[in-house]
């Protein structure tokens, strides 16, 4: 059948930080374009997972500065996964889009998974088709891995790693990760009924 589309007014951006004051301000850069050219409500929440250089004091400039923008901060180093947990459990909006803060991601993609989205898929996961580290690319087994997941738990996605992605927020609000599960928040959400694309 086809899928009905569904209508999207917001979007919250869930940036894990840590360490990253050398790549912030390009990162801003390159985001508030492609934000302001939505035609959507915008909040961007940065958690600041404990940088000890002055990634904290940039967010809280970035807040004081531009609408929409939140920053959390751990008090310690908690990882990744622990980030993106508390940048879902505060987002407030339609559409969950984790973000990089390295510049691995490109925010020019941001577009392309909504539209994905309001062709009626409740996940759209990157894929990172022309890897800039091509160590990893051709690593065999990183292939073999995500070929295995696919098979055993029937979400066919190539690349599990790749960070953008964007999420219905119905479909992960609640959620609770740990570990290194944020790379299979797709499965998660796959197993919660969620149709699943990348
Ligand atoms: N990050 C974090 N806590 C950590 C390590 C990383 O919040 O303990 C953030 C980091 O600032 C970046 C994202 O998570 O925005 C991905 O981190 P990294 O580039 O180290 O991971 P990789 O690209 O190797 O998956
Ligand atoms: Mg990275």
């Amino acid at each position: 059948l086809p899928m009905q589309p569904e209508t999207i007014c917001s979007i919250s951006v869930v940036i894990p930080v840590f360490q990253e004051e050398a790549n912030l301000a390009a990162l801003c850069d390159q985001l508030w374009p492609v934000l302001e050219g939505l035609p959507l409500d915008v909040e961007v929440i940065f958690v600041d997972d404990g940088s000890s250089d002055g990634s904290f004091a940039m967010l809280r400039e970035i807040a004081d500065t531009r609408a929409g923008v939140r920053v959390i901060s751990f008090r310690r180093n908690s990882g990744q996964t622990a980030a993106i947990q508390a940048g879902i459990d505060a987002a407030t909006h339609d559409v969950i889009v984790p973000l990089d803060a390295d510049l691995q991601n490109d925010p020019e993609d941001i577009p392309r998974l909504l539209d994905k989205l309001r062709q009626g898929w409740d996940v759209v996961s990157g894929w990172r088709k022309h890897r800039m580290d091509a160590v990893v690319r051709r690593n065999f087994l990183s292939r073999m891995a995500n070929r295995m997941i696919s098979r055993v738990t029937g979400v066919a996605l190539h690349d599990y790693g790749c960070s953008l992605k964007a999420y219905r927020s119905s479909v992960v609000k609640g959620v609770r990760l740990y570990g290194e599960m944020h790379r299979f928040l797709p499965l998660y959400a796959a197993m919660q009924g969620a149709k699943v694309t990348e």
